[in-house]
């Protein structure tokens, strides 16, 4: 007998923008545990699934589940609470803010009393440098992160991300405008955080990168799944093509 953990789950989800339905009853069940990529054309709703399972934006109709927990429509710092951590396509780090401050403002909580929350600090401080060493930027630390090469940035905001330690792990195009070099080390971290037990999520255009990566691959089209699979069965699969060909 196989036992299926239960991780990300949508059913029937949909959101339309005026008329035109950028999500449409989509129905989807990642692996838990595994490295599951989201592809599909250029407009096929992968940024619009990916904004209303992380709570940036309401679904008209349908649910998200995470772990048998409905979390459908919880804004983002509760979805976050549920163990689900993101990074943006278009990088979001505070520019003059220094690496280190940009990992401790991605956990502040300012709601804490001072004397609790310089003692979390000192901790989160701890746990900053442990991950800027992983990501491999610590000998920036002190710098501002707009001093940074956009790939640069782009492992800061993954420090970011693991710093709350989220069971699962979004990733908008993290190969996008990255040289070849930080591309590699972007994704022998994300093998080497899957064996540690984190599951992926990753929407991504660099096909090569998709291939290697993923354990579990669905691809999207017209704002649902329409194949899904490991990486060798959809690429042998017709509609996949299609889907891109159509586009
Ligand atoms: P993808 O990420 O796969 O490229 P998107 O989710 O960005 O797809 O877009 C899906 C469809 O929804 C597209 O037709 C897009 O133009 C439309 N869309 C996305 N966001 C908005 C928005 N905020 N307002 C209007 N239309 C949108």
């Amino acid at each position: 007998t196989t036992t299926i953990t239960r991780g990300l789950e949508t059913t029937g989800l949909a959101k339309s923008f005026g008329g035109v339905h950028a999500v449409d009853n989509a129905t989807v069940a990642f692996h838990h545990g595994k490295v599951n990529a989201l592809i599909g054309p250029n407009g096929s709703g992968k940024t619009t699934f990916f904004n209303c399972v992380t709570g940036m934006i309401k679904p008209d109709a349908g649910s998200v589940s995470y772990r048998g927990e409905d979390i459908t429509g919880r804004p983002p710092h509760r979805i976050a609470r549920a163990g689900i951590g993101r990074s943006f396509q278009l990088c979001r780090v505070f520019p003059r803010m220094t690496v280190l401050e940009n990992l401790l403002a991605s956990v502040r909580s300012p709601t804490l009393p001072g004397w609790l929350r310089s003692a979390r600090q000192r901790g989160d401080i701890e746990r900053a440098r442990e991950l800027l060493m992983r990501v491999g930027i610590d000998h920036l630390e002190h710098a501002e992160a707009r001093d940074l090469s956009y790939g640069q940035q782009k492992l800061l905001e993954l420090a970011g991300v693991l710093m709350t330690d989220p069971e699962t792990i979004m990733l908008d195009e993290p190969a996008g405008g990255v040289n070849p070099a930080l591309l590699d080390r972007i994704a022998n971290l994300v093998r080497a955080l899957n064996a540690e037990g984190k599951t992926f999520l990753i929407v991504e255009h660099n096909m090569d990168l998709v291939m290697s990566l993923s354990d579990h691959v669905v691809v999207f089209d017209r704002g649902a799944p329409i194949a899904e699979g490991s990486p060798d069965e959809v690429r042998a699969d017709p509609r996949v093509l299609e889907a891109y060909l159509g586009s």
